[in-house]
């Protein structure tokens, strides 16, 4: 029987997807990598154009989409704050209508089907570390509701697809997640940081950095999902992805300067409405059905995701990051 298989990314030009098709490829299967380019790039899957393996749709995933896959990875969804309330109506219909779309697609091929859920389910967490169970303290009429409330009503659509279709599903709930690819502008605290340390500009906190997150390195959330996606069919999760070493964003800045040997300075701006004062992942169910668990610890993490914003700078990609 052949091993290898047609996988569908949704989402595949950005951060994650790009290195969800490196690993898929690198695996033996064929990637069709769809994506709409709203936050993704072209450049983050440059090396696989042409790669006789990998297929390229540009495709709103809020649109039905027709093609024959034999497995569905839906990252399709803006994921940084700044981007997701860019245009908040459709981040809520790429999340919805995209679930529903990707959803119908899998029940028609009867494939699995796996989502890219997130921490922000849980909201500003009174459950801390995060466990599955808790069903979260989530504001449903927010600035930051359109990404939350959106990938809340993924999960219900998923989760009555396995009830109501008895679809196979693999829900992933993904906290902060950083590495090479990040985009320069994309707003998020990591990629903000090396950028702002990198150029000698002013680090920006937001509050007085006493707020934490926990960050995974991406190659060890990539395994994760590929480790989630081949489990025994009634696997559903949701399962929490992450790295539970938390920090505080100030402790975050201060890594950033010294590791860049950086001479800027902090500066404190409003903390944004909503903002999750506590996030860190429990992470026993994944370990525990995956045999799953980082390896990447932060500073090694840091040390390649600064290389690569080096790199991108020097190169003179350096617009979108002024
Ligand atoms: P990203 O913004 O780099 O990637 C998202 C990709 O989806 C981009 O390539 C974008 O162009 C594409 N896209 C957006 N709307 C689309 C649409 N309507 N149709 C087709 N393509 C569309 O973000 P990322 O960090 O790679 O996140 C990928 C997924 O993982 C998202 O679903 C996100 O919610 C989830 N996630 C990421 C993190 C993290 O820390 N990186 C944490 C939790 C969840
Ligand atoms: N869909 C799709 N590709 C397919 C099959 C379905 O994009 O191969 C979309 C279709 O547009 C539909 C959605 O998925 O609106 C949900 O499909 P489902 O079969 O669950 O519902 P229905 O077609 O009955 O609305
Ligand atoms: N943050 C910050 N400065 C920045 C960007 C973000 O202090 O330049 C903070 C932000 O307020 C939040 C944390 O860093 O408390 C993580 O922000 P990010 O946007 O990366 O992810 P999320 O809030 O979705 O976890």
């Amino acid at each position: 029987m052949r091993r290898e298989k047609t996988v569908l990314v949704t989402g595949g030009a950005g951060f994650l997807g790009s290195h969800l098709c490196d690993r898929l490829i690198a695996d033996g299967h064929d990637v069709v990598c769809v994506d709409n380019f709203f936050t993704g790039s072209k450049r983050n899957i440059e090396h696989l154009i042409g790669h006789p393996r990998f297929e390229l749709m540009r495709h709103d995933v809020t649109m039905p989409l027709y093609v024959e896959v034999d497995e569905i990875y839906n990252l399709a969804c803006p994921a940084s704050p700044i981007h997701y309330q860019h245009d908040p109506v459709q981040t809520t219909k790429t999340s919805v209508h995209g679930a529903i779309n990707m959803l119908g697609l899998a029940k028609r091929l009867k494939c699995r089907i796996f989502q890219a859920s997130t921490s922000e389910v849980y909201g500003d967490p009174s459950v801390h570390p995060q466990t599955e169970d808790y069903w979260g303290n989530v504001n449903p009429i927010g600035p930051r509701s359109c990404y939350d409330e959106g990938k809340r009503c993924a999960e219900t659509l998923f989760f009555d697809y396995w009830r109501q279709h008895s679809l196979e599903i693999k829900v992933a709930r993904i906290f902060n997640t950083y590495g090479p690819r990040m985009h320069p502008n994309d707003g998020r605290v990591v990629s903000n940081f090396i950028v702002q340390a990198l150029q000698g500009r002013d680090i920006t906190i937001y509050g007085e950095g006493n707020q934490t997150r926990s960050f995974c390195y991406v190659d060890d959330l990539i395994e994760g999902f590929v480790r989630l996606m081949s489990t025994a069919s009634d696997v559903t999760g949701p399962v929490n992805l992450g790295n539970p070493g938390e920090f505080t964003i100030r402790q975050l800045a201060e890594l950033a300067i010294e590791m860049t040997g950086s001479r800027s300075r902090l500066t404190f701006l409003p903390l944004p409405q909503d903002d999750p004062k506590q996030r860190r992942p429990d992470i026993t169910q994944a370990n525990a059905l995956l045999g799953w668990e980082p390896a990447v610890p932060l500073r090694e993490g840091m040390r390649q995701t600064i290389a690569y914003f080096d790199r991108l700078l020097a190169s003179g990609n350096n617009a979108a990051a002024q």
